[in-house]
């Protein structure tokens, strides 16, 4: 599914001069090279703050954490996501609400948000699906009418762009009220372990978070705050620092296989090609909405499992994200969950496959992963 050591090779010389660097000076917590990426990613994104810390997962708790969300309040969030977006909502004793999709996106529903608003709603976490963002437009507006604090999960979705109705371009993250994202090694910017970090253009806000991701501690063994121990490694905002020049190359790799993948696939019956939120297609060339995390089509007449079955006697490698939706997962059932709720889901889980994709596919590969699948289809 990806290549992270053909990427390694390409940048093997610098990732180990700043690893030399940070072994030889001892500061693996905090230091240099955490501070050059915190400045990097905040003049990348645009955004005033960026607080970087251990993981994607705890970006969205400290987020929860940061914002004052109190157990009891209600949560709402996409069915289709991955689990970490619900758990960490679960474990501060927040009520996750889960949402159903757009079919066509796989997006949080803003119409099924909307009717999913109680006086115990706090909070919504639109999820940046797959590469591109939710329909931010009609989320922020709901969240303005009930004053609701927006979490954007942005693990999927770094570099890509949100272009509203009023023309304004912002980076995906950057349009809530704070942002959280995942560098774990698959993610388009990945580091080689775990990382992640929180952004907002909000200062008392970005000044919270910065405590609570050490303890709570604003000044040296002063603890004002609950906090929690998740911090960058040094060694980790190496690599993200060695990789942060290059993202905006490797997405649009990323989009160019993406195009490769729909051109053949293109008119298929049995096939429905990614969709994007601004109906663009995601991969005209000067078009940065979507940075494909994942390339993930919709195959029907059920003929989705047998050609996951038949990829893997390939040996071509394959993922279904996401098999279950999460208000069946036994963690995230709610009896008040009606699955009329979720028709959207319910089918996408048995439709969507997600191909290799990545910074190094190329066109053999392509050719050869569209071949086996169209043979698979038309036999
Ligand atoms: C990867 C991911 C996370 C969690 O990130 P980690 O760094 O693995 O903790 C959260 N949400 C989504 C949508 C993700 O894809």
């Amino acid at each position: 599914m990806v290549d992270l050591q053909g990427q390694y090779r390409d940048i093997q010389t610098e990732v180990n001069e700043r690893f030399t660097s940070v072994l030889e000076s001892a500061a693996f917590i905090n230091g240099p090279e955490v501070q050059e990426f915190q400045k990097a990613l905040e003049a990348y994104l645009g955004v005033k703050h960026v607080i970087p810390c251990a993981n994607g997962t705890d970006a969205l708790q400290i987020a929860m954490m940061g914002l004052g969300l109190q157990p009891g309040d209600e949560v709402i969030t996409a069915d289709f996501t991955f689990a970490a977006t619900v758990e960490v909502i679960a474990l501060l004793g927040l009520t996750p609400v889960l949402v159903d999709v757009l079919p066509d996106t796989f997006m949080i529903d803003p119409a099924s948000v909307a009717r999913a608003i109680t006086p115990k709603t706090k909070a919504i976490v639109p999820v940046h699906l797959f590469g591109q963002t939710a329909p931010m437009d009609d989320i922020m507006e709901i969240a303005t009418k009930y004053n609701l604090k927006v979490i954007e999960d942005n693990a999927q979705a770094i570099g890509a762009t949100f272009t509203s109705v009023n023309g304004t371009k912002k980076m995906a993250g950057t349009i809530g009220h704070v942002g959280a994202t995942s560098f774990f090694p698959s993610k388009n910017l990945g580091c080689y372990g775990d990382g992640g970090a929180l952004f907002t253009n909000d200062d008392a806000l970005a000044h919270t978070l910065r405590g609570i991701v050490n303890h709570g501690m604003y000044e040296r063994y002063h603890h004002d705050v609950v906090g929690v121990n998740s911090r960058l490694d040094a060694l980790q905002a190496a690599v993200l620092n060695a990789k942060l020049p290059r993202l905006d190359s490797y997405n649009a790799k990323r989009r160019a296989a993406a195009k490769a993948y729909n051109a053949a696939f293109k008119g298929h019956p049995d096939i429905e090609l990614p969709k994007t939120v601004n109906g663009c297609e995601g991969i005209c060339d000067s078009c940065d909405c979507h940075v494909f995390h994942q390339y993930t089509l919709k195959i029907t007449h059920g003929k989705r499992d047998a050609l996951v079955a038949h990829l893997a006697s390939e040996a071509i490698p394959c993922g279904v994200y996401y098999p279950i939706p999460l208000h069946k997962q036994k963690a995230y059932t709610n009896d008040s969950y009606k699955e009329t709720d979720f028709t959207v889901t319910n089918t996408l889980s048995e439709q969507v496959i997600s191909l290799p994709m990545h910074t190094e596919l190329d066109a053999a590969q392509i050719s050869h992963i569209t071949k086996t699948i169209l043979n698979f289809l038309n036999s």
